[in-house]
């Protein structure tokens, strides 16, 4: 049979490792962290990446990605910095998007310094920016898309054109979207990371990340990746294996999910504005649609002045306001309080991000629950 490439089947059985001792249904877990090194073939240990688990899981991700291989990582944190520190040295430049991870805009601003590492961050990336600010030692380009919290969209296919010309390395988090609703392979990306902590642990219960990408960048990433230590645990990278099963079934209702809230926020009265790419009203609708096969879960909105918003995020009772996002229980936050309170209110400003902002991660409950939920928070929070 050809391996055919609808998601649900690649979620559920690419990669898969058969348990051919006693014909179970699901992988077998294998923990050692010795094994027998005179058996031909490379050395095995966790820190390498090549413990059967871990090379298992690696194919799926790939299979995913669409890309020829993949890595396992014990965070996103731990992908992105391996990533960084395989392709950049003391006196390379690397161009990056503004609105990027909270995390990965802060390691580039306490660690790339040190390192001798120059770095540009453009507000808008187009190839116009781009050309502007390349350099003779300009090695990468790094950007997000749909961005944290805004969701605005950054076209992939320009900055792997961008990258091709000029022979850089262009890496992009492919977090937000998820596998399922977005590919950046398909459009000339050279690495894609998640934090797998997020859509492919989709339960809140795993910090993980991974990396896909060609063999040959792959195993460069490798040779960098083993030195600095950030592996996964074999235990873990089962539990990730199985809950990845489900990744297209959660992210398909996600999505669903979310643009039906989107379209019920943006009519409501109480509601100023909704920043959600699946919208028509999206200023880069047509690059989203262009791009990415779902809209996802994810999107940000502004409740009027008439709604104290504190009160309205006691008042939700179903919708947690909590940390990180993904997971299949809706939460929400502020992120002018959490994710991006380092900025100061200026930067804020300048970057788009009111106090009355909320994140809101849209879950897998029906979206009738989640709409009561919205509105009883709203009328109980109403100023008088
Ligand atoms: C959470 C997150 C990360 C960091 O992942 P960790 O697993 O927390 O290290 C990176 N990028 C995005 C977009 C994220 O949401």
């Amino acid at each position: 049979m050809k391996e055919p490439r609808h998601p649900n089947y690649v979620c559920v059985h690419a990669g898969q490792l058969e348990d051919d001792l006693y014909g179970g249904a699901t992988a077998p877990m294998y923990t050692s962290t010795a094994y027998d090194y005179r058996r031909p073939g490379t050395n095995l240990y966790p820190r390498y990446f090549n413990t059967p688990n871990q090379v298992a899981l690696s194919k799926k991700i790939a299979a995913l990605e669409h890309t020829e291989a993949g890595l396992i990582f014990g965070s996103g944190m731990a992908a992105i910095s391996a990533v960084f520190m395989a392709y950049l040295k003391s006196g390379d430049h690397i161009i990056m998007q503004r609105a990027i991870y909270g995390g990965t805009s802060h390691f580039a601003s306490a660690e790339f310094e040190h390192l001798g590492i120059e770095f540009s961050m453009l507000e808008h990336i187009t190839k116009e920016t781009l050309e502007a600010s390349l350099q003779d030692n300009t090695k990468m380009v790094y950007i997000e898309t749909p961005s944290n919290p805004l969701l605005e969209i950054t076209d992939m296919e320009v900055v792997a054109a961008f990258a091709k010309a000029n022979s850089l390395t262009s890496a992009i988090d492919n977090t937000f979207a998820s596998p399922i609703n977005q590919n950046p392979a398909l459009f000339g990306i050279d690495i894609i990371i998640h934090s797998a902590t997020k859509y492919l642990g989709g339960h809140s219960d795993i910090c993980a990340g991974t990396v896909s990408a060609g063999q040959d960048a792959i195993d460069h990433i490798w040779k960098t990746a083993k030195n600095y230590g950030g592996s996964l645990s074999d235990q873990t990278v089962w539990l990730l294996e199985r809950s990845i099963k489900t990744l297209g079934l959660r992210v398909k209702t996600q999505s669903k999910n979310a643009k039906k809230l989107a379209k019920f926020l943006e009519k409501h009265p109480n509601v100023e504005q909704v920043n959600y790419p699946g919208l028509k009203s999206h200023p880069q609708h047509q690059l989203a649609k262009s791009q990415m096969h779902g809209y996802g879960g994810m999107m940000s909105f502004v409740l009027k002045n008439n709604i104290q918003q504190d009160d309205f995020l006691e008042e939700l009772e179903v919708i947690k306001p909590a940390l990180s996002l993904a997971g299949v229980e809706s939460t929400i936050l502020a992120p002018s309080t959490t994710s991006h309170s380092l900025l100061t209110p200026e930067e804020r400003e300048q970057q788009g991000i009111s106090d009355r902002l909320l994140r809101f991660s849209v879950g897998i409950e029906e979206v009738d629950v989640l709409i009561s939920d919205l509105e009883q928070a709203m009328e109980k929070s109403r100023k008088k």
